[in-house]
């Protein structure tokens, strides 16, 4: 990834793609002290740009720093990766870390970096829903009190990598992570939905990431007159839904067709709200404000 030509967005201005480096004694590294976020292009614009920018500044606000740039100055300076490198169907990755004038653990004020960078990705909705498969994991999201769970921050991120490697070595495609109480929670990069009697039950955002394409998608279901209930859910709960799917800027509406020993179809409110998804990212449905709503942090 890091040996290629293009241009990333570094502290300001765009540099060499091989030459967007930080150093070894970077605080970020160390000690978690860095944040980012996920992105993707759809015909050239960054769906839900301003939401994800915002969300950059509060994750680094929830990890005790403040970025150098707004959220309208990072929405600039992510246009302009965008437009550099003539995507039209892409990820964007923007990731902000404390720098490396310390190595103390507090360090208030330290330097923050900020770089966004983007690459093309095809968009899946083309290959049509394949589904995946999840087994429950052995890692938990952890409570509020426990870790910053409202962040995006790299900090976490530790519990995903595992949670996600221990599935691939088991043959599944993903993990289904349990919250600190052992409810329902969220795979390793996006939110969980199961559809049970016609209507969508999904974890609160207490532990879990505030998804965007959560929000999204709870907007669509909405507006097409499908229940949406916010709620705690146990691991039991599974065998009653009919559908389950996952939502996230990379999954987009991702349809799950096993969860451990249970199997799904591939459903009609699944693919309903899928191709919903796809024509909001696209402009063709409100899909819920495009700018203004911030997410409450995360
Ligand atoms: N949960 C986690 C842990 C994630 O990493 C992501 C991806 N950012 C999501 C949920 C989905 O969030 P979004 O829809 O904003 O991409």
């Amino acid at each position: 990834l890091d040996d290629r030509d293009g241009a990333i967005w570094l502290d300001g201005r765009l540099v060499p793609w091989r030459e967007a480096r930080l150093h070894v004694l970077s605080h970020g590294l160390h000690y978690g002290g860095s944040v980012f976020e996920g992105e993707r292009v759809y015909g050239g614009r960054v769906f839900k740009l301003h939401e994800h920018s915002l969300r950059l500044v509060a994750s680094a606000r929830e990890m005790g720093f403040t970025l150098p740039w707004s959220a309208e100055e990072l929405d600039a300076a992510t246009r302009e990766v965008v437009a550099a490198a003539g995507l039209a169907e892409g990820y964007v990755r923007p990731v902000a870390w404390r720098g490396s004038d310390t190595l103390r653990l507090v360090a208030p004020g330290s330097s923050v970096h900020v770089a966004v960078a983007a690459w093309p990705w095809p968009t899946i909705f083309t290959e049509g829903p394949r589904g995946i498969r999840l087994s429950t994991s052995r890692w938990r999201r952890p409570a509020p009190d426990t870790a910053p769970v409202r962040a995006k921050t790299a900090a976490l991120y530790a519990l995903g990598s595992l949670a996600g490697q221990e599935a691939e070595e088991a043959g599944r495609d993903d993990a289904l992570l349990l919250d600190h109480r052992g409810r329902l929670a969220e795979a390793t990069g996006a939110n969980l939905f199961l559809v049970i009697d016609g209507a969508l039950h999904t974890p609160p955002p207490e532990c879990v990431l505030d998804g965007i394409t959560r929000r999204t998608v709870i907007a669509l279901a909405r507006e097409r007159g499908l229940g949406v209930v916010e709620r705690h859910m146990e691991p039991a709960e599974l065998a009653r839904a009919t559908e389950v799917f996952l939502t996230g800027t990379a999954y987009e509406v991702q349809p799950v067709t096993a969860v451990d020993a249970l199997d799904y179809p591939v459903g009609p409110v699944t693919v309903a709200l899928r191709e919903a998804y796809a024509k909001a990212v696209r402009g063709e449905e409100s899909g819920g404000p495009a700018r203004g709503a911030a997410p409450a942090v995360a």
